[in-house]
């Protein structure tokens, strides 16, 4: 149920182990129907995501229309640039266009033997004792029913096929909206489709309590993102006015504004929408419904993750799938999630922890002398020492759990080792050497 990124991805999958595969869709064919408004245009993949494109084979297609981000580009209010290395050299986040992805995975999946599509049909509920669907076919309005073996509910945060469970016994749930909201712009392209930004950039305008980002598409725009409260003295709420907009934009982000033609009808026009990050368990029934993707882990976006994480559902559900074969679906289901939950929780807290990273810390140049000294770190005691972004971002062997465990290690160390540090080069002083030693050396 759901053919978008994970569902089209799943199905995929699916056929390649030789089964027979109904995708149901509530929304028209998106390679028929414009754009959808409101959903971000371009989005950050990284390792966990490709690993599981590779899996079927289309990362390379994929990687041909994505561009390369290598570092972020801080922007102060006065237009000073600072940048900041994702990873190592060859290290990098791609930018890649949402509808272009979904339309291209849906096509693999369609060519598939044993696959097919249905747009326009709505999961309304399940009778989970009878193993029946009810549907909307929104062309008609017609409400019809029809019978599953083993549904996989990848219907996104709002999940249809989730909000049954919700009604069976012991069934956890939680949802926690932000106080923020985002709303998405345009950085439009420069003269001949040229990039009026560095095009191998994520680009944050770091506000403290807000933020702007964007990244680059192929035409030379950017789509950018305004993450700012809903309420409060600066807050969507109180941008009620083009000429507020306006003041704002011009006094908090001065070096995008020219490049913003469109602002005040963009900012009029296009929704604001929210953040949520949802839990809950258990996210499989009885081994005939399983839940994957945001259907069981939304989160919000500041690591750039919720994809990538429910692209790795399809990796690890594979693999379980390879260890238990594919008739035991109750003892695959049940591994599943076992072995995803923890993972997925963890990702949950990571992405919220880098919210406050990527509005606020950015901004400030002890942070970014720590990111260095980081490095140096990584640099002297290899094996010892990751890097939390290089484990969440570019680790697919480092469950998200472990990496978050080892991120929150790592910070206790530095809040030890910052006190003692100025400059880069106090790191090689011989008492921060000693502190180094003992604290990366020690069991944690
Ligand atoms: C602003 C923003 C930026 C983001 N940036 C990133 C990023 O940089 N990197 C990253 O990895 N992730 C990012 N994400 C997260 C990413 O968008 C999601 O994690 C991802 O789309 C989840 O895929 P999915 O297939 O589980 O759900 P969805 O993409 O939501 O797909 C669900 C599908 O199910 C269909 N559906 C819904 N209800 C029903 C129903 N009742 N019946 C039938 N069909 C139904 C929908 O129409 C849709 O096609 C971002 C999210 C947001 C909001």
């Amino acid at each position: 149920m759901g053919a978008g990124l994970v569902g089209s991805l799943l199905a995929l999958y699916l056929a390649r182990r030789g089964h027979t595969v109904q995708v149901l869709e509530r929304r028209p064919d998106p390679r028929r129907s414009g754009p959808q408004e409101g959903r971000s245009i371009n989005l950050a993949l990284s390792d966990r995501g490709w690993r599981a494109l590779e899996g079927v084979g289309v990362a390379d297609s994929i990687r041909a229309v994505g561009i390369a981000m290598t570092h972020r580009v801080m922007h102060d209010p006065a237009g000073h640039l600072t940048e900041q290395p994702y990873g190592q050299a060859g290290q990098a986040i791609y930018s890649v266009n949402r509808g272009h992805l979904n339309r291209t995975l849906l096509t693999l999946a369609e060519a598939e033997p044993g696959v097919s599509v249905a747009f326009g049909q709505q999961c309304l509920h399940l009778d989970l004792a009878a193993r029946r669907l009810h549907l909307l076919d929104t062309a008609t309005r017609q409400e019809h029913s029809a019978d599953y073996i083993r549904l996989f509910g990848t219907d996104g945060a709002f999940s249809a096929v989730r909000s049954t469970l919700q009604r069976t016994d012991r069934f956890d749930y939680t949802q926690d909206f932000l106080d923020y909201g985002y709303k998405e712009l345009t950085i439009e392209a420069g003269p001949n489709g040229a990039w009026a930004l560095d095009k191998h950039a994520l680009h944050i305008w770091p506000r403290g309590r807000f933020m702007m980002i964007a990244l680059p598409n192929l035409d030379g725009s950017f789509n950018a993102t305004l993450y700012f409260p809903f309420e409060g003295p600066e807050s969507f709420a109180a941008l009620d006015t083009p000429a507020k907009v306006q003041a704002f934009f011009e006094a908090e982000f001065a070096d995008a504004v020219p490049l913003m033609p469109n602002l005040l009808a963009e900012y009029a026009h296009h929704p604001t929408a929210s953040l949520v990050t949802i839990r809950c368990y258990p996210w499989q029934h009885q081994g005939n419904v399983l839940l994957l993707g945001d259907a069981s882990h939304a989160i919000v976006p500041f690591y750039g993750q919720g994809m990538n994480a429910g692209f790795e559902d399809c990796t690890v559900l594979n693999q379980l799938l390879d260890q238990h074969g594919d008739a035991d679906w109750p003892a695959v289901f049940d591994a599943f999630q076992q072995q995803r939950k923890p993972n997925a929780d963890a990702m949950a807290d990571l992405a919220v922890y880098n919210f406050v990273e990527m509005r606020d810390r950015v901004a400030d140049p002890r942070f970014l002398l720590q990111k260095k000294i980081e490095a140096k770190i990584a640099a002297q005691f290899p094996g010892r020492w990751t890097p939390l972004y290089t484990q969440v971002t570019f680790s697919p062997d480092v469950p998200y759990a472990q990496a978050w465990a080892n991120g929150q290690r790592q910070d206790g160390i530095m809040a030890q080792l910052m006190p003692l540090i100025h400059t880069e080069a106090d790191y090689d002083t011989a008492p921060v050497q000693a502190l180094a030693t003992e604290l990366v050396a020690s069991p944690g």
